[in-house]
């Protein structure tokens, strides 16, 4: 026979421990609902990456903002660990408004889900944010312009790495002139602006570049940089075969 009591018992510790994780800590001295905070954080830096995309919206600062169909600000988890940065939009993310959506895009998610990550865990932008004109290198002016939206999206974001991917992307935010070669396979200082912490900066081939040259060497490459972030963010390493 079940005890009527003991079942009492048991519903009212179970009520009151539910209770205790969802109530209020108090952390020297302030009391403050962790979960409160926390997702309060997020919804605040998700506020302001959509007022830098509006303003990247109608910006024309540039000429870009008259040859493009859409500027492709960036999108992501606005708490993200890990923000990878491309080049500039293609023709797919121009007609749709998102990074990374055409082949590139693809090969892309393969690596992200590959690192045992998902797309929505992390945030991907690009330094310009509107495509230029047949896919042409991203021109000074237009790099200086639009850089300060990566630098404001960086500094709300603030991920403890950063994987810049091409040379393009490496060389804008290292401010160097060195070759995806040199840059790639170790872990580079990125620096937010004076004062900051520098955030870590992981450079490896663009994938359209390995889509052009997949061969199994660049892969391995690539895969061994991703490797390299999981381990600096003390995320574990899937297997992989091949
Ligand atoms: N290549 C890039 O560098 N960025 C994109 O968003 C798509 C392709």
């Amino acid at each position: 026979m079940v005890n009527t009591t003991d079942v009492k018992k048991a519903v009212r510790q179970h009520s009151e421990m539910e209770e205790f994780f969802t109530g209020g800590f108090t952390v020297k001295g302030r009391t403050e609902n962790v979960h409160t905070s926390q997702s309060q954080t997020i919804k605040d830096k998700q506020a302001k990456l959509d007022a830098i995309a509006e303003e990247v919206h109608k910006c024309c600062k540039c000429g870009l903002g008259k040859t493009r169909t859409n500027a492709v600000p960036g999108e992501g988890n606005p708490d993200a660990r890990i923000v990878f940065v491309g080049e500039a939009p293609g023709a797919d993310e121009d007609a749709q408004g998102r990074p990374f959506v055409g082949r590139a895009g693809h090969l892309l998610d393969k690596i992200i889900n590959a690192m045992g990550l998902k797309r929505s865990d992390v945030y991907i932008c690009n330094i310009l944010k509107c495509r230029p004109p047949e896919n042409r290198d991203p021109r000074p002016d237009e790099v200086i312009n639009c850089l300060p939206y990566l630098q404001e999206q960086l500094e709300i974001i603030e991920p403890e790495i950063i994987v810049a991917l091409g040379a393009h992307a490496a060389r804008t935010l290292l401010e160097n002139n060195k070759s995806i070669g040199q840059l790639r396979g170790k872990l580079h200082d990125y620096y937010p602006s004076l004062g900051k912490p520098p955030v870590k900066l992981m450079a490896t081939y663009h994938p359209a570049y390995l889509l052009r040259s997949y061969s199994p060497e660049n892969r391995r490459r690539v895969w061994e940089d991703m490797k390299k972030v999981l381990s600096e963010l003390n995320l574990p390493i899937p297997e992989k075969n091949g």
